[in-house]
């Protein structure tokens, strides 16, 4: 059975969270608070921040909560976005 996943993109990169997995350090809205939030719905904002910040702080995920995809097509990103 595959993990419920949420989905988020700013044309450049392609975050995407797994509830399931996350241990709720708090180090991703610690390490960058414009981008991932605690009280905020929906609490990954990609206009936060640059894509090379948000993929840095994507990789100090200590669950794989947390992990992105540079994007290469925008006709993808579009078909996958809701
Ligand atoms: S850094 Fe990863 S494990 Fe920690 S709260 Fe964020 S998503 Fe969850």
């Amino acid at each position: 059975m595959e993990a419920y996943k949420n989905v988020y993109s700013n044309g450049e990169v392609i975050v995407t969270y797994e509830p399931s997995r996350c241990i709720h350090a708090e180090a991703c809205a610690k390490g960058l608070s414009s981008v991932f939030k605690t009280s905020v719905i929906p609490w990954i904002d990609l206009d936060g921040a640059s894509s090379k910040k948000i993929i840095a702080q994507v990789k100090k995920c200590p669950s794989g909560a947390l992990s992105c995809t540079k994007v290469k097509s925008r006709s993808f990103v579009k078909d996958i976005v809701i």
